[in-house]
């Protein structure tokens, strides 16, 4: 494990070369997290350009004992605040994460540096966007606690007709936790009938009913990983319009899928899914991008949407989740978790996409 993280430092040197950066100060958490195992609440890193051996990890007296075991491979400074014991440490050309520091924070960074501060925003996410095989593990792990949850939701009755929208999320979420999640990975979405119709829904009271669309978005958290699916099952038998949109926004979501490869537009994966919904004329009803990446964060780069710059590149892991909102009477979205490979893209999220009527 700790040969991977050393691995990822490795890659951000490359970086910090062709920058002309003699170190970088880490002190997003999840950052600090990915380059050395670190899962506390306080800490940094100043990777040195020149090796492993200059580089010097921080974290407070709460976590001598946790950073001995998570971090071994480095100097390990006691001290707080880290950023600024880092900063007196520095030395030469240090770059900084802009994009996580504060205007005050750069003040206080300035006077104890003797080093040139540089901005350097957003170097460890670029490496982050590529997941190593570790990571996609964790990721499969995550998925694969989804899908178990889910599966025993429905096995054990879970979606009957009386039970409140709160009373199903919770039970999604500690099957999650049953099935190896250390939490759930966002706030779970339930969503009954008319409710499904709003994308983001807010779990209620609101009670099931037979012939209801069940909408159902939710994730588990695995070695700080997030995973991201989206099922909408119908509770007794569907209506014609019922099974009519869920296989359009089947047909589209599987064309997303299906535009997943190594040097494809982020724009054009979003095109051939919504090219699907425009056609069959509900384009004003699909009111979001088609997808995310997922990761250490639940939503991360890239963004597969209509305004995505850039590329896709095998490692990357992304959701695909188109929907379709019909205002006061109900809404479909199906979404999955996807990792980007060289010949077809490996699914994670593997429960069935078939209707389920349950
Ligand atoms: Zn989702
Ligand atoms: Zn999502």
């Amino acid at each position: 494990m700790s040969e991977s993280y050393a691995n990822r430092r490795a890659a951000l040197r490359l970086k910090l070369r062709d920058l002309e950066l003699d170190a970088l100060l880490v002190t997003d958490l999840l950052n600090l997290r990915y380059l050395t195992g670190f899962t506390g609440s306080n800490g940094a890193v100043l990777v040195s350009a020149e090796g492993d051996e200059k580089t010097v990890f921080c974290t407070d007296g709460r976590y001598l004992t946790q950073s001995a075991q998570q971090v071994p491979d480095l100097e390990r400074l006691i001290e707080r605040p880290c950023d600024l014991a880092l900063a007196a440490k520095a030395k030469g050309r240090t770059g900084y994460e802009s994009h996580h520091v504060t205007v005050d924070g750069l003040d206080s960074l300035a006077k104890a540096a003797d080093a040139e501060l540089v901005r350097a925003p957003g170097l460890v996410e670029e490496l982050r966007l590529v997941k190593d095989e570790i990571e996609i593990e964790a990721l499969r792990m995550a998925c694969a606690a989804a899908d178990r949850a889910l599966a025993a939701l429905i096995q054990h009755g879970g979606l009957r007709p009386g039970r409140t929208e709160r009373e199903v999320a919770r039970e999604l979420e500690s099957r999650m936790l049953d099935h190896g999640a250390t939490g759930p990975s966002f706030d779970t979405i339930v969503a009954f009938g008319v409710n499904s119709a709003v994308p983001h829904h807010r779990p209620t009271d609101a009670a099931l009913h037979k012939g209801d669309l069940v909408k159902l978005d939710f994730g588990a958290l695995v070695d700080g990983y997030h995973s991201d699916m989206t099922r909408t099952l119908v509770v007794g038998k569907p209506a014609d319009w019922q099974r009519e949109l869920y296989d359009l926004v089947a047909r589209s979501q599987a064309a997303g899928r299906a535009a997943l490869a190594p040097g494809v537009a982020l724009k054009d994966v979003d095109k051939a899914a919504r090219d699907v919904i425009e056609k069959a004329g509900y384009g004003e009803q699909f009111l979001h991008g088609l997808g995310h990446g997922v990761g250490l964060e639940i939503h991360e780069a890239p963004a597969l949407s209509k305004v995505g710059d850039g590329t896709l590149s095998a490692g990357m892991a992304v959701t695909v989740e188109p929907g379709v909102y019909l205002s006061g009477k109900g809404g479909v979205r199906i979404e999955d978790t996807l990792v980007v490979r060289e010949s077809a893209p490996e699914l994670l999220t593997l429960t069935t996409k078939e209707l389920v009527v349950v």
